[in-house]
């Protein structure tokens, strides 16, 4: 059985989950077309009272979400829990913001006759989801398309199956309807299945490039409608007016939250040269002070990683890295604990053709770069595959602003963390994929913009 809860802490087998049979997924697929007609004719108020149960669920059930989460992949309990809150968060968002977002667009027509565009559900759709945040990824696409009318089936990763069946409780406890929203325990192979099924309409994907790569080839060849939202291999500027003190309250946890497996973290440092080396031995005195230990113990500070494949690529990553001549500042030392702890790293002189340039690090190592310039800065944080998110520091918002502006990605933050909001779009560009999540762009990405013109 590929889908199976294995605590990253202390390597026990938790729990083991049968895949799906294609009875239960003819079911899901029927169910939620039922549904998706059904919904069609019926007011947005209805589901938005359920999302707001949802979001009462969620903080009600909050420390046995959270447990679970923990269980699943490792993170420390009061980030899952800090989880749990920001779903409840977008829950509640969407619930309030769902009918205005659902209003027609009334258009000015050189005829003068009457047009307008209404939004209508699309039918159902597939999400496939991450581990990272074995909740917050289910509910960017799930309380946005909920409104909507949207039915989905969810494949979520199958290292979290605990999280996935455990959302899926709540979304039923709350009353949605048979059919809204189904947890299922697919293979690749299933997936390509459902991907042909002329009743789903689109995916919906958070993962790898590999993965969503695979997938939207799948779903392209299908004409199903996409969205994907893949790795990064984000920026962290320093510019030269930057306050380092106000720079240090964020760069530490900007790179180690969630022992790093962020797809926005701040993988690569880029610093001015007059800050430089006091940034670097800030930095360093950060990372050494983390405690890694039990997730559940609100004393540890670093995580495990999610699983022990998770930590074998980073540590091959790293060594190839330091292999081709970067430079290992401090860390990759082994922790003398059984779980899958990964000692915070920092790699520094690691020119273009090391093949770490180009690479997402997925766990908690930091690349520092020097810079001489503010060009020099934008050049080297452009210089990646990837265009998913990014932070500026400066001593003026204003010229932060200018340089994040240059910067080629979905989303750059100035003097502070990336963090996320429902009422803010979310996604990249390049590799990390294509349209967004969440907001008002996000709500329409699997919506039918339907144009009447009425004589
Ligand atoms: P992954 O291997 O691509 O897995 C993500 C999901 O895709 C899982 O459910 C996985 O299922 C499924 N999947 C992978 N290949 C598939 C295929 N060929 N057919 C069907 N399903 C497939 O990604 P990951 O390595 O676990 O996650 C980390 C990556 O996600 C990082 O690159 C990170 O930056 C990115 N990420 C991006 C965002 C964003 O919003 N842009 C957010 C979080 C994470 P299995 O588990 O069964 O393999």
């Amino acid at each position: 059985m590929a889908y199976k809860t294995v605590n990253p802490y202390n390597n026990k087998l938790v729990k083991e989950y049968p895949n799906a049979t294609s009875d239960e997924i003819e079911k899901a697929l029927s169910s939620g077309y039922a549904l998706y007609k059904k919904w069609r004719n019926q007011p947005a108020i209805g589901r938005t009272k359920i999302l707001h149960k949802i979001a009462d669920l969620l903080r009600k059930n909050e420390d046995e979400l959270a447990r679970i989460a923990t269980t699943d992949m490792g993170k420390l309990l009061s980030e899952s829990k800090g989880e749990v809150e920001l779903c409840a968060i977008i829950a509640d968002y969407f619930a309030d913001h769902g009918n205005y977002l659902l209003k027609p667009e009334y258009l000015d027509t050189s005829s003068g006759e009457d047009a307008w565009v209404e939004k209508h559900s699309l039918g159902v759709l597939l999400m496939v989801e991450p581990w990272n945040f074995p909740y917050y990824q289910i509910m960017r696409v799930f309380a946005p398309n909920f409104v909507v009318g949207n039915p989905m089936i969810l494949k979520h990763a199958s290292n979290t199956p605990g999280s996935a069946a455990a959302f899926e409780r709540i979304v039923e406890e709350a009353g949605a309807p048979e059919g809204s929203f189904k947890n299922m325990f697919l293979t690749y192979d299933q997936i390509s299945d459902i991907l042909t099924d002329p009743r789903l309409q689109g995916v919906a994907l958070t993962g790898s490039e590999r993965g969503g790569s695979s997938v939207a080839s799948e779903a392209g060849k299908n004409l199903k409608k996409t969205s994907m939202e893949l790795g990064g291999n984000d920026a962290f500027v320093v510019l030269s007016d930057a306050d380092l003190d106000q720079v240090m309250k964020v760069a530490t946890q900007a790179r180690l939250y969630n022992a790093g497996q962020v797809c926005v973290s701040s993988k690569r440092y880029i610093v001015a040269d007059n800050l430089y080396d006091e940034f670097l031995k800030r930095l360093g005195e950060e990372y050494a002070k983390v405690k890694p230990g039990d997730p559940m113990d609100p004393n540890t500070t670093l995580a495990p990683m999610s699983s022990k494949g998770a930590k074998e690529t980073l540590q091959k990553q790293v060594d190839a890295a330091i292999q081709a001549g970067a430079h290992l500042y401090q860390g990759n030392q082994p922790i003398d604990l059984p779980g899958q702890f990964f000692q915070p790293t920092i790699l520094t002189d690691i020119s273009h053709d090391n093949p770490a340039f180009y690479q997402e690090m997925f766990g908690p190592v930091a690349h520092v770069y020097k810079v001489h310039s503010d060009q020099e800065a934008v050049d080297l944080a452009n210089d990646s595959r990837y265009g998913l998110g990014g932070i500026v520091f400066s001593g003026s918002k204003e010229h932060g602003a200018k340089i994040a502006s240059q910067i080629e990605t979905g989303m750059v933050y100035v003097n502070t963390f990336l963090y996320s909001l429902p009422e803010l779009p979310f996604g990249g560009i390049k590799n990390s994929g294509y349209g967004r999540e969440m907001s008002q762009i996000g709500f329409e990405a699997f919506v039918n913009q339907e144009l009447i013109y009425a004589v």
